[in-house]
């Protein structure tokens, strides 16, 4: 079997998709429509074309924009559909998906119509032979107050989702900011993961770690300019969740052969392919594996690690993990 046939065809998890960023203009339009939400767009071609954006402050504008139309749970619920249908084809077979539940409220959306929309898509993503659990994430422009009157309104919710996670605007609005959340967030036995090091600098990496105690690194490739942050990454096998088509598409690379997913590997990091925002982005998990395994050369064993780094550093159980793993296995056995 050849590589690209067994990249896209191998049993993988996604530690690292928006679902959000995972709303298609085509689907954006549908649901202006079923909504009665006026888009500042004319056409689904002319809101594609916006999608040009150049750093990661200027996506998130678009971003922000295109969420305005979910307003029912119904809408939530066919967002995470559509996502989960694509995931499946790319034969992801475990996914941990991020909510930005404050995108939603302020607009007036309830907590419970957000949660509920989204649990349902996940609960019939076994249908499709998918696992998917829910990770809520604070949005960090925004204060630590409003986080934890975030973290209060879904608390009723607990049991739809896993897990917490540090999102948005990353410049200027260190992991520390959050630290009192994150404790709290702890102490409700949630698991913890935050973005660092994409555009932010290595210290930024090094204080989720030791003060939001963060469980996965999301991103984490600015990790590679600071040695001794590696070594721990390496010593500890601390999961970074890594979107090499999002680091092209912000600029965090100037083009994908530059990109540090080899070096992250061969430096022994638990380091894994995510899709972030697959609609704005280019392109779901296999595109990102293909593309990425073109542009820098990755081999079989580096395939086979990067798939098994993605079931190790999920939240699965650990019988769920060594069933994936099993199967990954054979998908390697057979091919
Ligand atoms: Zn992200």
């Amino acid at each position: 079997m050849n590589l690209p046939t067994l990249l896209a065809t191998m049993p993988k998890a996604e530690l690292h998709i928006h679902i959000e960023g995972s709303l298609e203009p085509e689907l954006i339009f549908q649901l202006a429509q079923r909504n009665g939400v006026a888009l500042p767009y004319a056409s689904v071609e002319e809101l594609r074309r916006a999608y040009a954006f150049t750093n990661l402050q200027s996506f998130l504008d678009i971003y922000y924009a295109g969420a305005s139309v979910l307003l029912r749970e119904q809408d939530f619920h066919d967002m995470a559909w559509a996502y989960l249908q694509k995931a499946a084809a790319d034969h992801v077979i475990r996914t941990e998906i991020f909510f930005d539940p404050q995108t939603h409220t302020a607009r007036g959306v309830s907590m419970e119509t957000v949660i509920r929309g989204l649990s349902r898509a996940c609960k019939d993503a076994k249908k499709l032979g998918v696992d998917a659990e829910l990770i809520l994430c604070f949005l960090r422009h925004l204060s630590e107050e409003d986080a934890f009157a975030t973290l209060e309104q879904a608390l009723p919710f607990r049991e739809h989702f896993i897990g917490v996670g540090l999102d948005s605007s990353e410049l200027g609005h260190p992991p520390e900011k959050f630290a009192r959340v994150f404790a709290k967030c702890r102490a409700e036995g949630l698991h913890l993961v935050a973005h660092a090091g994409e555009e932010g600098p290595p210290a930024y990496v090094w204080s989720a770690l030791d003060v939001l105690k963060v469980e996965r690194i999301d991103h984490g490739v600015q990790s590679a300019k600071d040695p001794a942050l590696m070594k721990r990454l390496a010593d500890e096998r601390i999961p970074l969740t890594v979107c090499p088509l999002s680091n092209l598409k912000l600029c965090v690379f100037p083009d994908l052969q530059q990109h540090n997913l080899r070096e992250l590997l061969e430096a022994g990091l638990c380091a894994t392919v995510n899709s972030d925002d697959p609609a704005y982005f280019g392109g779901y998990m296999n595109d990102n594996f293909l593309q990425t395994a073109a542009a820098i050369g990755l081999d079989r064993q580096h395939a086979y690690q990067l798939a098994r780094n993605s079931f190790e550093g999920s939240f699965a159980e650990p019988s769920a993990k060594a069933r994936y793993i099993e199967r990954l296995d054979a998908a390697f056995a057979a091919a």
